[in-house]
């Protein structure tokens, strides 16, 4: 007899990395590297685990070797790259494999005990099935579903993932499919010439046809002017804008419709916006774009990676393009990261121009049916996989098997780090990482570089390319700094507005123009104050004050989203007198409203976006002129290309540049000179307005004046003198616990104990801005390492001691997690 194989397992659990099982001996010709299995772990639970390693030593110690319960797949659903890239994160963030697995993988690949599973309606029963089978089927048609505990139950067994599997290849039950449904594009009405109509021959027929139905003529005729006869010769109006246009009405369209004249389509809205013609095309690049394409192919003949530093609207998305495009003629891969989901539709349009149906999105929004097929495409380079996968953070798990080009556009946004749950990482590092596994060059792309890839770019771990015009040469925005006191002094103020904005919004509108006014805050007021003592109503579960929403009327805490009714006397001095402090984006909307009733004004924030295609609606809104001036919160900031922009304005800058932390400038800088960038992208110049009370921050003077290298040198100073990246390598320790004092207790002797380690280079324990968040303390620890060190054994250290602290019998109920490069 041959020797017993073994399976080193990742389970998706934060555990320690690999777990043993042994391979029954009918499995073993199955068995492959990266194919999921059934393992029991625990008393009965059960999960899908990654094979990752097969081998032939028995593991040593005396417990109870459990074995494989079924093999999920025939062929491996991870490639080697990836699973090389999993270690990377897994190493770097100081998590487990089985979190990574976890984060990695679309959720309907991850079946767990509490898995959903249904009859499928589509399922024939004739079907030849054995008895069990039979009995399981209509068991869950009787129920509708059940959950694999149930099941187990049901068949008297400790698992059932082999008959599920079975099932499941027969297409005869659905496991999770609840999300399938809940994803509907939204889709908008398009009117067409009729195929048969296309010739001006054809077209004359068609007005005979019409005979003379003035109306239904007329209509034809403005279709035919704006379409086929008009300059951009576009194929298609929005069946909105031609009823809204000509003034006629539907049934009218739908005459002309039912004599196979015109066609009316529906079609997502994400593809209509460029929906000019069905032609791919690419842009030719200017000078100054053809020139920084040359310099970034030189920096990656230098194996590193490239900034492209680019001031807003210089055109780097086109200089992107002629990369890709130049990659899928080697048949190649190309990864397009953006920092957020929102981003992508407007995107994927300037894609689908350039590279049609090659192109195509991913992200955590799609439901799962859709996110498991696009991951099997990729996975098997299906005919018609996407070969640009423009994505979201996560897109970085996608099993690529050939890439050759990773793109990181606005590559100094925050939000690609992943903050919560771990892995914690960082999708343009991990990009950097990826490139390197994949020997594929990486490029990122910003107007406002991060501290740390300008400060790459200096030590030339990164080759700089810079593009310093705006596309056309149209100037970047005017900008103007507004005194809120002053003006408040001089009762000039009208409302929010200091007299330079107001003005510049009044001629944007008069000139039919569209403005942008930006404010981080959402809700109607950032909190209620009594007037009499001083009393603010504060969340339950956490130390922050509530927010005032006014169209829900209710007080609303966004750290957990507890939400009250509105105090009618104070908690403290039951005075009546309770009033609004500070405003957000929904008060100034109603303000707008009345400083300019004539305007459309839409706001753009978390409470109005978050149904799944509001966002995109939005913004095509925007882009068609249906509103004039869009508010909104850091959402608006992002490199979102308007073309009839004129006015931005900053509301209040004094939030951002008073925030505690060492990053804020960066972040201000950063910020408005994103915001300023929406501004004047075509045509011509625009104008950005800041309202603040410290109209004389040195700040503000480098962002009027986009002067990022002088706030660079002098920040960077700074960075150094008190020990802050990118001198220095962060690691913030957060430590969690219900109770106040032994909070205290555990993140003392942690500190303590990290103390003698690492000498002169822990921070803390301190409470964080916000102290209490969903019932927990918590308290921050910091550790400032030497970068030049090696960083695997110091994190090593750390990892041990942690788990030692944990381990003290006082210091039960204790959270403790590690964030590495902390944002
Ligand atoms: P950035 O990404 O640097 O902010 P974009 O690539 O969005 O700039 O370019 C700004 C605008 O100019 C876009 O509307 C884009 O379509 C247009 N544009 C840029 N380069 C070209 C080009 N070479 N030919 C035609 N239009 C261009
Ligand atoms: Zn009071
Ligand atoms: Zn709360």
């Amino acid at each position: 007899m041959s020797k017993p194989l073994f399976a080193d397992v990742i389970l998706p659990l934060p555990l320690r990395d690999k777990f043993t099982y042994l391979v029954p001996a009918s499995f073993e010709p199955n068995m492959k590297l990266g194919v999921r299995v059934i393992v029991q772990f625990g008393a009965r639970k059960y999960f899908s685990a990654l094979v990752y390693r097969l081998h032939q030593e028995p593991p040593s110690g005396d417990f109870d070797l459990k074995s494989i319960d079924a093999i999920l797949d025939k062929e491996p659903i991870v490639n080697q790259a990836q699973i090389i890239a999993w270690e990377w994160v897994a190493d770097y963030y100081c998590c487990s494999l089985g979190e990574v697995f976890k984060a990695a993988l679309p959720s309907a690949l991850k079946l767990e005990s509490q898995s959903n599973v249904s009859f499928n309606p589509n399922f024939n029963m004739e079907e030849e099935l054995t008895g069990e089978e039979e009995a399981l089927l209509l068991m869950l048609q009787g129920r509708g579903q059940a959950n694999i505990k149930e099941i187990n139950q049901f068949l008297g067994r400790n698992s059932s993932y082999a008959t599920l599997k079975v099932l499941l290849e027969k297409n005869a039950i659905l496991i999770e499919e609840k999300l399938k449904d809940s994803y509907k594009p939204k889709t908008i009405g398009v009117v067409k010439l009729a195929d048969q109509f296309s010739t001006p021959k054809a077209i004359e027929a068609a007005f005979e046809g019409i005979g003379r139905a003035k109306k239904q003529r007329e209509l034809l005729e403005y279709f035919l002017a704006e379409t086929v006869f008009s300059k951009e010769s576009q194929n298609s109006l929005t069946k909105k804008e031609l009823l809204e246009q000509t003034g006629i009405s539907d049934a009218v369209l739908k005459a002309v419709v039912d004599k196979g004249i015109l066609m009316v389509e529906d079609v997502e809205i994400g593809r209509l916006i460029q929906n000019h013609t069905e032609e791919q095309f690419l842009y030719e690049l200017n000078e100054a774009q053809e020139k920084a394409l040359g310099q970034v192919k030189d920096g990656f003949q230098s194996k590193r990676p490239v900034l492209l530093h680019g001031v807003t609207s210089s055109g780097k998305t086109e200089v992107y393009i002629k990369l890709i495009e130049e990659v899928l003629a080697q048949n190649k891969q190309v990864l397009y990261l953006v920092p957020e989901i929102g981003l992508t539709s407007q995107l994927n349009n300037r894609l689908k121009r350039a590279f049609g149906d090659r192109a195509g999105i991913y992200h955590s929004k799609f439901n799962d049916a859709e996110r498991v097929e696009i991951w099997f495409n990729i996975l098997e380079d299906k005919e018609d996989a996407y070969q640009v996968v423009l994505g979201a953070r996560s897109a970085v798990f996608l099993p690529f098997k050939k890439l050759g080009l990773i793109i990181v556009d606005e590559e100094h946004e925050n939000s690609y780090k992943q903050f919560d749950p771990a892995p914690r990482y960082h999708a343009r590092d991990m990009a950097v990482v990826l490139g390197q596994i994949h020997k594929a060059p990486v490029l990122l792309g910003t107007a406002t570089p991060s501290f740390e890839s300008y400060f790459n770019a200096r030590l030339k771990k990164y080759a700089l390319v810079e593009l310093k015009e705006r596309f056309q040469g149209i100037e970047l925005p005017e900008i103007v700094v507004a005194d809120i006191r002053k003006a408040t002094r001089q009762r000039q103020m009208k409302s929010l507005l200091t007299p330079e904005l107001y003005d510049e919004v009044k001629h944007a509108l008069e000139k039919e123009e569209q403005v942008i006014l930006f404010q981080n805050r959402r809700g109607f007021a950032p909190y209620m104050q009594c007037t009499s003592c001083g009393w603010i109503p504060k969340c339950q579960n956490c130390d922050v004050s509530l927010t005032y929403h006014k169209y829900r009327s209710s007080l609303v805490c966004h750290y957990c989203g507890h939400t009250t009714s509105l105090p009618g006397t104070c908690g403290e001095c039951h005075s009546d007198d309770i009033r609004t402090k500070g405003y957000g984006t929904e008060q100034i909307e109603e303000e707008l409203g009345i400083l300019f009733p004539e305007a459309r004004v839409a706001r753009m924030d978390l409470d109005t976006t978050r149904a799944k295609r509001s966002f995109d609606q939005l913004i095509y809104k925007f882009e068609t002129k249906q509103i004039d001036i869009l508010v909104g919160t850091q959402m608006v900031t992002k490199g979102l290309d308007f073309e009839h922009v004129r006015v931005v304005g900053i509301l209040n800058a004094d939030q951002m540049l008073n925030y505690p932390d060492f990053r804020s400038f960066e972040r201000s800088f950063q910020l408005m000179a994103q915001v300023s960038g929406r501004a004047g992208r075509k045509n011509k110049r625009g104008k950005v307005v800041i309202q603040t009370s410290q109209p004389t921050h040195e700040v503000l003077a480098e962002v009027a004046s986009n002067s990022f290298d002088l706030l660079f040198n002098r920040q960077m100073l700074e960075r150094k003198l008190f020990r802050y990246p990118p001198y220095f390598r962060l690691v913030k320790i957060v430590v969690k616990h219900k109770n106040r004092e032994r909070l205290d207790l555990g993140a003392n002797q942690l500190a303590a104990a990290l103390r003698k380690l690492f000498v002169n280079q822990v921070l803390g324990p301190e409470y964080p801005v916000i102290s209490r968040v969903q019932t927990w303390y918590q308290k921050e620890i910091w550790l400032k390492l030497d970068k030049n060190k090696q960083l695997s054994p110091a994190k090593k250290q750390l990892m041990d001691v942690i788990g030692q602290i944990k381990g003290l019998p006082n210091n039960g109920g204790l959270i403790i997690y590690v964030d590495v490069d902390p944002m």
